[in-house]
């Protein structure tokens, strides 16, 4: 086996193992590969393995690889969307995780009014306070989110966070628990079901899934160091 499968399938069994310490069920979480920088043919390779959650942070990297892979990939698209690009990844991406304004949520929507399609998202929110992070304050999500509800198009299924970077995991962890009690406060409030939780990269996954992470968006550490520059 090569490196890459190697470290996926070493992933795969912390996540299992998280998940069972947790007292989860097996297939509570899901991985999402994020394969931003590395090439296609990895995508391809890991894909022929079972990997079927893939993500990407840049439009042009996901229009540049999409069409040469199997259309059963499963695009998420995990950047800073702009608002002049929402057009081209509503098609291909399966879950949009970085919702971070209601201008960007009333552009999606009416751009997948134009198309026909109903996209589903995540809110992406910035528990942390960190002041370099995109995201709603979880008070300015409050109030906007009976405005994102009543959007027609999009479905809001959950909500999703980036944990400050830090060598120990475990300083993750208040991140985590705020995103999934604000999770809980927002399900109660406001009548409905926010299943989804992205949350928890290559160092932090496992606190994320102890934690009550759905969706983990793991990089470095199923394809290896990225460029710096694209870090
Ligand atoms: C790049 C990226 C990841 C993956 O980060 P790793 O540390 O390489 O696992 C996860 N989430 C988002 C939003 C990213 O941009």
């Amino acid at each position: 086996m090569n490196g890459m499968l190697q470290r996926w399938e070493e992933v795969r069994a912390r996540i299992a193992a998280a998940t069972a310490r947790a007292g989860r069920p097996a297939d509570a979480v899901r991985l999402v590969a994020v394969s931003k920088t590395h090439p296609a043919g990895a995508v391809a390779e890991l894909f022929s393995c079972g990997q079927a959650d893939f993500g990407e942070s840049r439009v042009q990297e996901l229009l540049a690889k999409a069409p040469t892979l199997p259309s059963a990939v499963r695009w998420h698209f995990i950047g800073h969307l702009q608002k002049n690009k929402i057009r081209k990844i509503l098609p291909l991406a399966c879950l949009i995780h970085g919702v971070d304004s209601a201008a960007l949520a009333g552009e999606i929507d009416r751009v997948a009014d134009e198309g026909g399609l109903f996209p589903e998202v995540l809110l992406e929110v910035n528990v942390s306070g960190e002041a370099t992070k995109f995201g709603f304050q979880p008070e300015a999500l409050r109030r906007e989110l009976d405005g994102l509800l009543r959007l027609p198009r999009i479905q809001v299924t959950g909500l999703m966070t980036m944990a400050p970077y830090a060598e120990d995991p475990e300083k993750a962890r208040p991140t985590f628990v705020a995103l999934r009690e604000l999770r809980e406060a927002l399900a109660a409030e406001f009548g409905i079901r926010l299943d989804v939780l992205s949350m928890g990269m290559s160092g932090d996954y496992e606190v994320a899934i102890e934690e009550g992470a759905t969706l983990v968006r793991v990089g470095t550490a199923i394809f290896g160091a990225r460029p710096t520059a694209e870090a």
